[in-house]
Order: structure tokens, then C-alpha cells, then sequence
């Protein structure tokens, strides 16, 4: 997997295969992208001005592409950054995972996007919980994310009106 470091600018990526993988779809848009473990990958945020690889990047057993800034980005600004949607770190047919209940109608609030982003979290944490589990220390870095999904979920909650 060789990651593409120059690519014309505003280019689309409307008729990727529909074969990809998440995985495949997010190394293919990133720079300085370095493999350092079977599943994981650094390279440089899109999401900042980063000089110095920062994005984390792990794919999970089943496939979910998990994306980590170390400078705090958002996956959904590292994803837009990257011209991509929120369910494209999820591995399936892409067009079927847009279409899905796309009414006539405007939603103010997109709660597939927001379930798909707790999704996101529920993972990060799973993945951090397993590392614990098999004997690795808590570092301060996994305890800072862990806070962090459990903000962003609570964002989440709020965004959608929050509890009654
Ligand atoms: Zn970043």
C-alpha cells in the first residue's frame, strides 16, 4: 500500500471502486503515511497544519478505520479534510449506506452521521480497553482520548437535544 503524494488538486474520488476498503480509501488521501505495526499507519493530519505526523491510523478487526489526531482534530474534520464521509471508514457498499434514508426532505440534524461518530468513539475506546486488557499500560495519551469520547458522545447528545 503505497500512498499517493501527489494528486491533482481537486481531484473527486466519485468513481473509487466500489471494492475498496476503508482502510485503502483513507491511506490513499494522506501524506507521509508510515506503517508501523500489521494495522496501524502514521501520517500527516489533514485536519491542521502538521508538520510532523500525528494522525494515528488503525484498522480494527472488522474493518472500521479508526483515525486519531494527537493535536485533538475531530475525526469528522479529519475526514472532511480528507474528501471523504463518515461512512466511509465503515466497510460496505458506500452508495447504500448514503442512500439509506435520504428523504426529500432536509434533516437539521443528521443522526446517522452523529451514530455513526459515537460509533467512532465506542470503538477508540473498545480498541483502548483491549490494549489494557492485554497487559499494556494506561498511558496519559489513552486516558485523554478516552475523555475526549466521552465529550464528543456528550456533544453528540446535546446536538441531538440533549435528555429530557
Ligand atoms: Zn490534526
Amino acid at each position: 500500500m503505497t500512498p499517493q503524494k501527489s494528486r491533482p488538486a481537486g481531484a473527486t474520488y466519485a468513481t473509487t471502486r466500489s471494492n475498496d476498503t476503508p482502510i485503502d480509501r483513507v491511506l490513499h488521501r494522506l501524506d507521509k503515511v508510515k506503517r508501523t505495526a500489521p494495522d496501524k499507519w502514521i501520517a500527516c493530519c489533514p485536519a491542521h497544519d502538521d508538520k510532523r505526523p500525528s494522525l494515528s491510523v488503525k484498522q480494527a478487526d472488522d474493518g472500521k478505520v479508526l483515525l486519531i489526531c494527537r493535536s485533538g482534530c475531530g475525526v469528522a474534520e479529519i475526514v472532511g479534510a480528507l474528501n471523504l464521509e463518515m461512512s466511509d471508514l465503515f466497510p460496505g457498499d458506500r452508495r447504500s449506506l448514503k442512500d439509506h434514508g435520504t428523504g426529500p426532505m432536509r434533516r437539521p440534524f443528521d443522526y446517522r452521521d452523529c451514530l455513526t461518530g459515537i460509533a467512532h468513539e465506542a470503538t477508540v475506546a473498545r480498541l483502548i480497553i483491549e490494549a489494557v486488557n492485554r497487559g499494556e499500560a494506561m498511558d496519559a495519551e489513552s486516558l485523554d482520548r478516552l475523555a475526549l469520547a466521552e465529550e464528543r458522545i456528550d456533544d453528540a447528545l446535546r446536538a441531538a437535544g440533549g435528555v429530557q
